[in-house]
């Protein structure tokens, strides 16, 4: 089998499993308790919320653990919110996870811009500029695009946001940013960023939320008040010390290169063939977007499942639904969207491995063309 779906989730690092058993069967204490042993794995985890700072190139905040990115995505957005006269701002590039929350906004009465994409996928700057002001409570910007791999110039939204609306909260979703591209907070005045252990190795159960300002939120669940009192529940010790072994292990600089050659070769082979389009949305190198000209995305989704290839169809959350709300909105040509799917790679991949999906492609797209033509 060979896996390009990597932005959907992407396979445990073996190092994880023996650090999963080591915090469940052993240090298995209850960070809350104060037991010798609970003490000690809670000075663990301030080690390990020390050790995201770092990664995330922080110089001031806190990380929360959470569930999952839906669960930091959603905590970042209502946890923002205050009642009164005020605007809150998303891009219409936002994972499902942000978007759904933008819309129920807009149905409870809220005050809600949701700003269009460029060509090139990312939010447009001039339309952001044209909707903040004083009001503005939330920004909220999706870092890399889950389906395009297209990524958003976070200094140019916070010296904006600076200018225009410095009191406004700037939440990044950086589920597909975090040890995938260079960047540090410390330069940026982002206020959340929303991170996620399976889409870098580490199981799914654990993701992150960072918070520089913990004023600035508010919880969703009332509890035993762990986390500073905006996550309250039992951390879940395993899941974060084996999410910190598989950050270690990333090399992203290497990652990236690594990527690179594989994309470049895929697109090599695959833009020569006719009838397949390669989208180019400049952005980040781990994904791709084609488009299999007569055929729609889903049949040869399932076509290449038969033959040990399995690819995705945009958003793994929403795949299941017709159209693509954010390939639509950047405005590509509806034909063009229904026949694409989103190859998403990981930098442990070979170029042999690489080379073999390609030909699998070209055969299965070329093999069902002969068949409805
Ligand atoms: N945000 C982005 C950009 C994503 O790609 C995903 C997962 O597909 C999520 C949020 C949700 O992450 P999780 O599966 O951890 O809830």
């Amino acid at each position: 089998m060979i896996y390009l779906d990597n932005a959907g989730t992407t396979k445990m690092f073996d190092e994880c499993v023996e650090i999963g058993r080591k915090y469940s069967c052993e240090n298995f204490f209850n960070p809350s308790a104060l037991s010798v042993e609970a003490l000690e794995v809670s000075r663990l985890l301030n080690e390990t919320e020390k050790f995201f700072l770092n990664e995330l190139g922080a110089l001031q905040g806190n990380v929360l653990f959470t569930g999952c990115a839906t669960e930091s995505n959603n905590l970042a957005v209502k946890g923002s919110l205050r009642t009164g006269d005020w605007e809150y701002v998303f891009s219409a590039g936002e994972h499902p996870s942000v978007y759904n929350q933008a819309k129920k906004l807009e149905l409870d009465g809220c005050k809600v811009h949701i700003v269009p994409l460029n060509e090139k996928g990312q939010i447009d700057l001039q339309k952001l500029q044209s909707v903040l002001n004083e009001k503005t409570r939330l920004i909220s910007v999706i870092h890399v695009s889950n389906e395009t791999g297209a990524v958003n110039d976070l200094q140019k939204i916070s010296q904006m946001k600076k200018k225009i609306c410095p009191k406004a909260i700037l939440h990044v979703d950086g589920v597909q940013a975090f040890k995938k591209i260079p960047f540090a907070l410390a330069g940026l005045d982002v206020d959340l960023y929303s991170f996620s252990g399976h889409k870098l190795h580490a199981p799914k159960g654990i993701a992150g939320l960072y918070v520089k300002n913990k004023s600035a939120l508010k919880e969703l669940f009332y509890g035993g008040g762990q986390q500073y009192g905006l996550r309250s529940g039992t951390e879940n010790v395993a899941g974060i010390m084996q999410f910190k072994k598989a950050v270690e292990k990333i090399d992203v600089k290497q990652n990236w290169d690594n990527v690179t050659l594989l994309k470049k070769q895929m697109v090599e082979k695959l833009s020569k063939v006719e009838g397949i389009e390669v989208f180019d949305f400049e952005g980040s190198v781990y994904i791709l977007n084609l488009a299999f000209n007569g055929v729609k995305g889903e049949t040869m989704l399932h076509a290449l499942n038969e033959k040990g290839v399995i690819v995705g169809l945009g958003s793994a959350c929403s795949s299941k639904k017709a159209g693509n709300r954010v390939l639509e909105n950047i405005g590509l040509d509806k034909d063009l969207i229904v026949s694409s799917v989103r190859i998403s790679f990981n930098a442990y991949q070979t170029l042999e491995e690489i080379e073999k999906a390609s030909e699998i492609i070209v055969k299965v797209y070329k093999d069902i063309k002969e068949r409805v033509s």
